[in-house]
């Protein structure tokens, strides 16, 4: 008679020899492109904590925040001086706080500049472009240089993009996307955007 610890026993000696065929498939070596998309909380907080396990384990970071033009988020006062990483905070404030086009696509050109250096140096093993796909969107950048620099990088350097909506063309490069989707935002219940939370 098997009891009910036996069958547990067998149902978790399959699963397990499944997991290690996949396991040992997957044995390529290199740099992946990730995508974090979608309407909900997490995107920049995912990409953020990534970067933290990669100086863990004594890597060299690039980052560049597209739009957030304010210095005061809690990743850039926590992050700046840290000899592991060169952090870049896009020219100048809030897009849609500034409403001058011109002035927007001149700071998303430099910044750009700057991440395409980042994507031709084999010293950094993981960048992060967060809210790049804003630029697309709003048509500050063209998408075509940035999908041919990114696949002309290093073969081992990691990448990290964040922003709610993403250009197909980054989609059809990327090694992993993950949607982060939205099922409820204290912003609605009227809770005030807070430090060490929202920014
Ligand atoms: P986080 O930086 O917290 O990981 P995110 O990168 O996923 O958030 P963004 O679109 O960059 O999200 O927006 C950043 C800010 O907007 C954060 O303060 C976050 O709390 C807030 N936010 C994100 N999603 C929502 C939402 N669905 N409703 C209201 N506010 C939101
Ligand atoms: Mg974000």
């Amino acid at each position: 008679m098997t009891t009910e610890q036996d069958k547990h026993q067998q149902k978790m000696k399959k699963r397990k020899e499944v997991l290690d065929a996949k396991i040992a498939k997957a044995t390529e070596e290199r740099g992946v492109l990730i995508l974090m998309k979608g309407n909900g909380k997490g995107k920049s907080s995912s990409a953020f904590g990534t970067l933290a396990r990669a100086l863990g384990h004594q890597q060299k970071a690039g980052v560049i925040q597209f739009i957030k033009g304010r210095k005061h988020t809690g990743e850039f006062l926590f992050f700046k001086d840290h000899p592991q990483i060169d952090f870049n905070v896009m020219g100048h404030g809030f897009t849609w706080e500034t409403q001058d086009k011109q002035k927007d696509i001149e700071a998303a050109k430099k910044a750009w500049v700057k991440a395409k250096s980042m994507l031709e140096d084999p010293t950094l093993n993981i960048l992060i472009f967060d809210e790049l796909s804003y630029m697309f969107k709003y048509g500050y950048l063209d998408v075509a240089p940035v999908v041919e620099a990114l696949q002309n990088r290093p073969k081992h350097q990691n990448v990290i993009i964040t922003g709610r909506t993403m250009a197909v063309e980054l989609q059809e490069i990327a090694d992993t996307i993950s949607i982060v989707q939205d099922e409820k935002h204290a912003f609605r219940q009227g809770v005030k955007a807070q430090a060490g939370i929202e920014w």
